[in-house]
């Protein structure tokens, strides 16, 4: 619908004090609004989310989460931590996620950018290809650059040299420039477990993690499951009849073995990547 005040042309006349003037309208701002939320690859099933649609129930961490998921929105870019929500599959991590990186880009046009940590390694892994003959930084440079990005799913990808250094780049590039982020996790911050977030994702990057972001970790009904109707009464309910989660008793020794401590982290300064061992 093109804009009556400045008939396209992103200039208005206003009358300050008798006097004529032009000045910027606003239709430039809700068309740089439009394309950055364009930009921000949020995948379709997501595009609706808001924290307002999010159905909340008695559960105090849940709620935590969702409060201090609104406080980094609305006051966004003044924020010094960004945020790391972690928790079972199908709790509306990625819903409280993508519902900020919306309500930022919407409050500030920002350059917002979503990514699944799988798909943002597979991508950098593609510009090796020949074929396709792009360079990493055109996948890396907006993730880098992003002044919120969202990274979903963190600790999905299997964790090796070449993960851990792309991931490390990625997120110490971000901590240095005082670019927040928002991560979710399945795997819970607990230690000596093969599933911790720490195995997960390895010790460079998961005491990284702890410093640049607030941690909200809960727990609930996988949303997933629910008839589309579910109040927070229903939500409540299955929330109270599903088993408390419980650490495996005998993983210790386990998870210890599979930590690695890096090998790489004495030797080399974090921004030196060597790039091109993709896929190992
Ligand atoms: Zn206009």
């Amino acid at each position: 619908m093109p804009c009556e005040l400045c008939q396209e042309t992103g200039w208005k006349s206003v009358v300050i004090d008798g006097v004529s003037r032009v000045t910027r309208c606003e239709c430039r701002l809700s068309t740089l609004i439009a394309r950055r939320l364009q930009e921000a690859r949020i995948p379709p099933r997501y595009q609706r989310c808001t924290l307002d649609n999010f159905v909340l129930y008695n559960n105090e961490e849940l709620n935590r989460a969702v409060d201090v998921a609104r406080r980094f929105a609305r006051g966004f870019p003044a924020v010094n931590k960004g945020l790391l929500l972690i928790g079972p599959p199908g709790i509306g991590k990625t819903h409280i996620a993508v519902s900020v990186l919306r309500e930022v880009i919407a409050n500030t046009g920002a350059r917002g950018l979503y990514y699944d940590t799988r798909a943002l390694l597979r991508d950098i892994r593609s510009t090796y290809n020949p074929v396709l003959n792009a360079a990493e930084m055109d996948v890396l440079r907006p993730v880098m650059e992003a002044e919120l990005l969202v990274l979903d799913d963190l600790g999905a990808e299997r964790l090796t040299d070449w993960v851990e250094e792309t991931m490390s780049l990625i997120v110490n590039t971000r901590y240095n420039e005082k670019r927040p982020t928002i991560f979710t996790s399945n795997y819970e911050d607990i230690p000596d477990d093969v599933n911790s977030l720490l195995v997960r994702v390895g010790f460079r990057l998961h005491s990284r993690l702890k410093e640049m972001c607030d941690l909200l970790e809960y727990d609930g009904p996988d949303y997933r499951n629910l008839p589309p109707n579910a109040g927070a009464d229903d939500l409540y309910a299955l929330w109270r009849q599903q088993p408390r989660r419980k650490l495996p008793a005998k993983a210790g020794g386990q998870a210890r073995a599979q930590l690695r401590p890096s090998k790489v982290a004495a030797e080399k300064t974090e921004l030196k990547w060597s790039g091109g061992r993709a896929g190992t």
